[in-house]
């Protein structure tokens, strides 16, 4: 479908940019958006696929899918299908749906990603709801399924650079400003998070207070790209959140077991994971956790802050250091047996 971005968001709408707000309009905001009485409650009871030590001899669905409540769908990407194992968002509201992410794998006879969605999504008007795709950034494992919505009738995909990414949602003050999604007696809000990546976005719903947020914040390492960057995404959330009820916050995977230890990379097994939601407590760590950054690895329960070009500056520093150290030591050796 091709709406005009206008049709899918009103970028200005002051629904969650409290920080700079008088006190009479912050009044006026707590009267008009939602309480947690108005919250659709919902299940995350559920035990993701764990994927397994060889995934030929255990073969399992590519996709798992778990209806947390009528209205909103998490699909996760199987272990074994993609060692990303990406989580994927579907929420429905009474006029359009909305996809956050594509996942990991392109191939729809691998993955059925769009004819899954397509089978979630109900009719209106004797046809599919419309489906608007975003992303919560650009990198592969989150939008490599997009080609599979590409040629779909009533279905439009967000395109994943930042050009356009500012473009269809309105954002003039990149990072800064909210965007809104309007999806039929529900209102999803667009949050700048870059830091991750400088495309990220954040989602927060308002009918189940929950906050999408992508690989911004999840129990999984969080890859740092630009930390100042990261920091003030983690400051604008708090501050948009602070007039709005947070039930869960849901990222793109989980890398931690239950004891807070992450899996090795690329392992297609994850034998007892972390719970995927993280609380408001989580991210209201988040600030101090980077004000205290080392700059290179930082453990904490429920996540792992990490910047993989400083750790691998590090690795290529150790890797001469002990080059010029065996170079030296072989030469002293020489020069004491031809003494
Ligand atoms: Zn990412
Ligand atoms: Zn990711």
């Amino acid at each position: 479908m091709k709406p005009s971005p206008n049709q899918a968001m009103q970028p200005t709408a002051p629904r969650c940019v409290a920080w700079k707000l008088t006190a009479g309009v912050t009044v006026f905001l707590l009267t008009a958006t939602r309480v947690w009485s108005q919250l659709v409650p919902g299940s995350l009871e559920v035990h993701w696929y764990e994927g397994a030590p060889d995934c030929n001899a255990a073969p399992q669905d590519a996709l798992q899918i778990h209806k947390y409540e009528p209205q909103t769908f998490i699909l996760r990407q199987s272990p074994c299908a993609d060692f990303e194992a990406n989580f994927i968002y579907l929420l429905i509201g009474s006029d359009k749906a909305l996809l956050i992410d594509t996942g990991a794998v392109a191939d729809p006879k691998a993955m059925p990603l769009a004819k899954t969605v397509l089978g979630l999504l109900p009719d209106k008007d004797h046809k599919k709801l419309p489906l608007l795709v975003a992303h919560t950034h650009r990198h592969l494992d989150h939008r490599a399924g997009d080609p599979q919505f590409a040629s779909l009738p009533s279905v439009q995909v967000v395109p994943f650079d930042l050009e356009g990414v500012r473009a269809f949602f309105g954002f003039t003050d990149w990072p800064n400003g909210i965007a809104h999604l309007e999806l039929g007696g529900r209102t999803v809000d667009v949050i700048p998070t870059p830091g991750h990546n400088q495309t990220h976005v954040a989602f927060y719903d308002d009918r189940t207070g929950i906050l999408f947020s992508g690989d911004f914040l999840m129990p999984a390492r969080l890859l740092i790209e630009d930390a100042a960057a990261y920091r003030e995404s983690a400051l604008r959330v708090i501050d948009c959140l602070k007039t709005r009820p947070l039930t869960h916050i849901l990222g793109g995977h989980i890398e931690l077991n239950e004891a807070g230890r992450a899996y090795r990379f690329g392992s297609h097994y994850h034998p007892n994971e972390h719970r995927l939601e993280l609380a408001r407590a989580d991210l209201t760590a988040l600030p101090a956790a980077f004000e205290r950054f080392n700059g290179f690895y930082a453990r904490y329960p429920n996540y792992i802050l990490t910047n993989p070009v400083h750790n691998l500056l590090a690795l290529a520093v150790i890797a001469v250091a002990v080059l010029i150290f065996i170079v030296w030591g072989v030469r002293r050796l020489l020069r004491r047996r031809r003494g």
